[in-house]
């Protein structure tokens, strides 16, 4: 399975594919060749659960081509619960900033056309 592939089954899944250094731990987002860390070049998946709360966000009311029958909807950052990761996704029904304040629990609900889909987390 490429790793693309398999980000997009944990994404489904409500896991995050994260990039572990086999030397100090250090947790990478991307596909990383050197750790930031330490240096080291070896590393390993490790599935991260998607759940965090809101960072910040742009809620779009201009969508690209093809996006028109999902407005509104957001572009939200969220920071992941139990770490200083952040990974960005798709929310829909956001149209204004009253709709989502900063800090609302959030979970990654799935992957499509869309991206990574974020959803309101129930607490
Ligand atoms: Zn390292």
């Amino acid at each position: 399975m490429s790793a693309k592939t398999e980000f997009v089954e944990q994404a489904k899944q409500g896991r995050v594919l994260a990039r572990r250094c086999t030397s100090c731990g250090f947790i990478h987002l991307a596909t990383v060749y050197f750790c930031r860390k330490c240096g080291s070049r070896g590393f390993e998946d490790h599935p991260i659960e998607g759940r965090g709360s809101i960072a910040t966000y742009t809620i779009i009311t201009v969508p690209p081509a093809g996006f028109e029958k999902y407005t509104p909807y957001a572009w939200v950052v969220m920071d992941l619960d139990g770490s200083d990761l952040r990974i960005s996704g798709f929310m829909a029904g956001i149209g204004s900033p009253g709709d989502l304040p900063v800090g609302t629990p959030a979970r990654v609900a799935g992957f499509d056309e869309r991206g990574i889909i974020i959803e309101k987390a129930v607490k």
